[in-house]
């Protein structure tokens, strides 16, 4: 066992929140990891019943939602392969700037139940290790999970959707506190999330 330990935190990102930063530094201390790698996704080809921010907006809220962690940093490989983003393929990707490291895919409870469903699951348990966080509002059930595939962690519990914070901001209510301060200043003068399509 050789090489850097650096976790992955996928996802949309719109914006990201103090539940995703929770996460992936609990994560990071009990799996001693040397770095977390958030990832935003692609920008998906069909918008399903909402229109995702532009990819750059995203990826720049997190940037500076993760600048002052030393361990933590973005990576733009799902924004610049562009397009509806796979977990194989991100898997693969930092798999490949990363050949000596040994990668731990964090997923909150929700977007670990979608990993039944994966297809390629055999080929993603290949590529990293899972680690299954606790979520309000959903269950962590290793249950139906490959034997000793996913590590299940407790954080924090932090009542926080993206989706709650965009209402918010359409509602013309604050944000405060429930995502980093730079963030807020972010999607004010961007004007995010005001059309109000949560
Ligand atoms: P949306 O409401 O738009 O789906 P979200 O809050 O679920 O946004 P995502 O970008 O979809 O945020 O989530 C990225 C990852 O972070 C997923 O693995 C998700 O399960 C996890 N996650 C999101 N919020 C929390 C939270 N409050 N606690 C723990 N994990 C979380
Ligand atoms: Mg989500």
């Amino acid at each position: 066992m050789s090489g850097r330990r650096i976790g992955i935190m996928g996802g949309t990102f719109d914006p990201v929140h103090n539940g995703h930063l929770v996460s992936a530094s609990e994560v990071q201390a009990i799996f001693d990891l040397d770095e977390v790698i958030f990832v935003p996704t692609g920008q998906p080809w069909q918008k399903s019943n909402r229109q995702v921010s532009a990819a750059e907006d995203r990826y720049l809220m997190t940037v500076v939602a993760t600048a002052s962690n030393p361990r933590f940093s973005v990576s733009r490989v799902d924004i610049d392969r562009g397009g509806t983003t796979y977990t194989v393929d991100t898997l693969h990707d930092l798999k490949a700037a990363h050949p000596d490291a040994q990668l731990y895919f964090i997923t909150g409870a929700d977007a670990l139940e979608q990993i039944l469903s994966w297809r390629q699951a055999e080929e993603l348990f290949a590529l990293a290790h899972f680690v299954g966080v606790t979520r309000p509002g959903y269950q962590l059930d290793d249950t139906h999970l490959p034997h000793g595939s996913v590590a299940l962690v407790d954080v924090p519990a932090m009542a926080i959707s993206s989706t709650d914070c965009r209402a918010r901001v359409a509602a013309g209510r604050p944000v405060w506190y429930l995502v980093p301060d730079g963030v807020v200043q972010y999607i004010s003068k961007r004007d995010l999330y005001r059309d109000g399509a949560p």
